[in-house]
């Protein structure tokens, strides 16, 4: 087969975010401007959300939201074990204690079956991640959050048009929290997206992004002059980002429907190799975003997987791992909580015998075959 070059992440960036830029940069108005405010309004569409609020980060939003639910110190947060740290890291910031459950190994996502036994009284809320793009069991996960009146905080990172329903993710909790860093499904270089369906939530999030203040330029009667209401951050997004943000927002059907098709592809290519595992994908009710694919490798061959990553960088081919480590495996979570590496085994397991392979929008049907082809390859040479 005719060597390829199959890169794990490409921004889908041309000539149309390259001259929206140009035209924020000719004009006078940087920030608090039109571009958020259009970005918003196209997001909300999108995920048919009462309300959407950009930001500077993913991280930021998550951080916000429990800002914006008054949880600190003294109470605990469910989370998953498997995730990227920033879901974690914003508990920690906000000064709460993450109570960490393990992955369903089917999967990926938090195990809801040990939700309910990890719930005390100081429990303020549940923290999910839909991992890799494929939703978390939502309802099931609203039935004990209600029942045990939890908020629901949905890092919905890798999960732009992911759905349940019809139902965009997002929207069964309290708030979702998007990430529009360069490798995520649409970019603005660095962003975030907040959307949610109650309107004092939102107007909290809104002062609590831009210092706490009651006006923000423009809105004020005599210039420079507000009121402070509360504790705030600087989260906001930039009027540059977010002209990014609206030309990536004409993509984005296309970007989805390319992933899934690559996805497809070569789930169908890998479906009958006997050293791999693989994750559930969803179906006609449960849609993915499709981020990429993680096959797992069988026991028998999982301590050769460096060794197999680095042989398909030797085709060309880019390679990743979600995620490296359990968040509770993370010096800084062993460190503080004392866990040991005897724990969190689904989680560990998908992180230590992983390989995540791209579906992007940059990649093509021929793409999948070659990254299929010499995956079997090296696979029977290191068996
Ligand atoms: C990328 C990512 C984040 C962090 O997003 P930023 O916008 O970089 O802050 C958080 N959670 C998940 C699941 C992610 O993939």
């Amino acid at each position: 087969m005719m060597d390829r070059n199959v890169p794990f992440g490409k921004p889908m960036i041309d000539e149309m975010e390259r001259r929206a830029v140009l035209e924020v940069l000719s004009g006078d108005v940087l920030v608090h401007g039109p571009k958020t405010k259009e970005f918003e309004k196209k997001f909300a569409e999108y995920t048919k959300a009462p309300f959407a609020l950009s930001l500077n980060s993913c991280t930021a939003g998550l951080h916000l939201a429990y800002l914006g639910f008054n949880i600190g110190p003294g109470d605990e947060v469910i989370v998953p074990a498997q995730t990227h740290v920033a879901t974690v890291h914003a508990v920690e910031l906000a000064g709460a204690k993450p109570v960490f459950v393990d992955a369903d190994p089917k999967t990926g996502n938090i195990d809801v079956s040990q939700i309910e036994s990890k719930i005390t009284s100081k429990t303020k809320a549940i923290s999910v991640v839909h991992f890799l793009g494929l939703p978390a069991d939502m309802p099931a996960i609203m039935k004990i959050a209600n029942k045990h009146k939890l908020k629901v905080v949905e890092d919905c990172a890798l999960a732009i048009g992911s759905s349940i329903d019809g139902k965009h993710m997002g929207l069964f909790g309290d708030i979702g929290l998007f990430s529009f860093y360069p490798v995520k499904h649409i970019t603005t270089i660095e962003g975030g997206m907040a959307i949610m369906k109650d309107e004092k939530l939102a107007t909290v999030i809104n002062y609590k992004k831009a210092f706490g203040v009651d006006r923000v330029v423009g809105e004020r009667k005599v210039p420079g002059q507000y009121d402070v209401l509360m504790l705030g951050l600087n989260y906001r997004m930039n009027e540059v980002e977010a002209a990014v943000g609206v030309c990536q927002m004409t993509k984005l059907d296309g970007i989805l429907a390319k992933r899934e098709e690559n996805f497809r592809a070569l789930r169908k290519a890998l479906s009958d190799v006997d050293e791999l595992e693989h994750l559930d994908y969803g179906n006609d009710r449960v849609k993915s975003s499709y981020y990429c694919q993680s096959v797992i490798l069988k026991d028998s061959i999982a301590k050769r997987r460096e060794d197999i990553m680095a042989a398909m960088t030797q085709k060309g081919i880019g390679t990743s791992i979600y995620y490296p480590s359990p968040v509770p495996h993370f010096t800084y979570y062993k460190d503080k909580y004392g866990f040991t590496e005897d724990t969190f085994l689904n989680a560990k397991r998908i992180s230590k015998q992983s390989i995540a392979f791209s579906v992007g929008p940059h990649l093509n049907s021929e793409d999948m075959e070659y990254v299929a082809f010499h995956l079997k390859e090296i696979l029977t040479k290191f068996k």
